[in-house]
């Protein structure tokens, strides 16, 4: 039975495809219909996103977050310039050099700052600690929401980050392979987030969020987007049967679902840091604001859940653990995650 199926905690794209975007999926898979993007299906999704974001911006579909991160970075600068992010952010440790690639070369200068967020002090020292012309030039500033390790910045602090980006002739690049949960998280329209805060270009994550593929591209600031079609055909990023990566963002967007599923998936993750701040000797390393959970446990422990069948990665230093909740994870999956954790740690004592 399906539904006897164990839910994992490694990844939110260990999940399947919500029912939401499957139904739409199906209604696409009817007929014959125009290649390419020029569909009404791509034309739906795309008007959809501009109605979400209450702005009238450029819209592209492509496979995934890699691309979609670095096709965009690559048309914000050009290969001598920098581009500016958090030293934990996926562009510079998850993408392969795919940002560096795609522009021919440009530079990642990285910025630290707590909790997975830039903090805003470390901008300026960074671009102008040289000011001659053997220094990458920065040019873009790149922001993760929901971060790397779950936490969300706020519309007042990603405001922040735009005025300097402004000062500084900074363009601004968001990351949202979790967009939808981190508005979910704060309760905002997602404008707030992105254009008002000086966003000139969001990679909005569909796959995470309950999507078969693919992620989209979205260019607040449209004269940025210029030739962009050109810089997806040739990285093999244009899908000739575009509809079915566009039709999954009918079935999200249409009704909210995009927003449930999200807020579904954070819950997950709040239920699972409840049960957790009950065993002894376990640690939050980072505050739970979306999706996702990250413990320090001990080395046996963490053996010794894998040894119980759990999917998890432990991939921050030593100890560090995330668990991520999805569209589809159960209370139930939680509670028994939570009482072999709760056992292992007895145990462990
Ligand atoms: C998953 C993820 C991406 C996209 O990764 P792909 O595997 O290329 O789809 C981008 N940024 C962040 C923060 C992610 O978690």
């Amino acid at each position: 039975m399906i539904n006897e199926r164990p839910r994992h905690f490694a990844s939110d794209n260990y999940s399947g495809i919500c029912p939401e975007a499957w139904e739409a999926l199906a209604s696409a898979n009817e007929g014959h219909v125009a290649s390419y993007g020029d569909d009404h299906w791509t034309e739906r999704a795309s008007n959809m996103i501009r109605e979400v974001f209450e702005a009238d911006c450029e819209v592209f579909f492509v496979f995934n977050g890699t691309a979609a991160n670095s096709l965009s970075l690559a048309s914000l600068c050009q290969s001598y310039h920098s581009i500016l992010c958090h030293q934990t952010a996926h562009v510079e440790t998850d993408e392969c050099g795919a940002p560096e690639f795609f522009s021919n070369g440009t530079k990642m200068l990285l910025l630290s700052g707590a909790d997975g967020k830039i903090d805003p002090s470390a901008i300026e020292p960074m671009v102008k600690r040289r000011l001659d012309i053997h220094y990458p030039k920065p040019k873009v500033l790149s922001v993760t929401q929901a971060t790397e390790v779950g936490t969300v910045y706020t519309p007042s602090e990603l405001g922040v980050l735009g005025e300097i980006a402004k000062r500084l002739g900074l363009r601004m690049h968001m990351d949202g392979a979790r967009f939808a949960n981190a508005v979910a998280s704060l309760g905002v329209r997602p404008r707030q987030i992105t254009w008002e805060a000086g966003v000139d270009v969001l990679c909005l994550g569909g796959t995470k969020n309950g999507a078969p593929v693919g992620d989209a591209v979205v260019f607040f600031n449209k004269e940025l987007a210029f030739e962009f079609d050109y810089r997806c055909k040739q990285a093999g990023q244009l899908a000739s049967k575009m509809r079915f990566l566009s039709a999954p963002w009918v079935g999200m967007l249409e009704g909210g679902a995009w927003l449930k599923r999200a807020t579904h998936a954070n819950s997950m993750a709040a239920l699972l840091e409840s049960k957790a701040e009950e065993i002894p000797g376990v640690r939050l390393l980072f505050p739970r604001q979306a999706n996702s959970v990250f413990l320090e446990l001990p080395k046996k422990v963490i053996e010794a859940l894998h040894g119980r069948g759990w999917r998890f990665y432990s991939f921050i230093g030593e100890g560090g653990c995330r668990f991520m909740g999805t569209w589809d994870t159960r209370a139930s999956d939680v509670e028994a995650l939570a009482a072999d954790l709760r056992d292992l740690m007895l145990a462990a004592d």
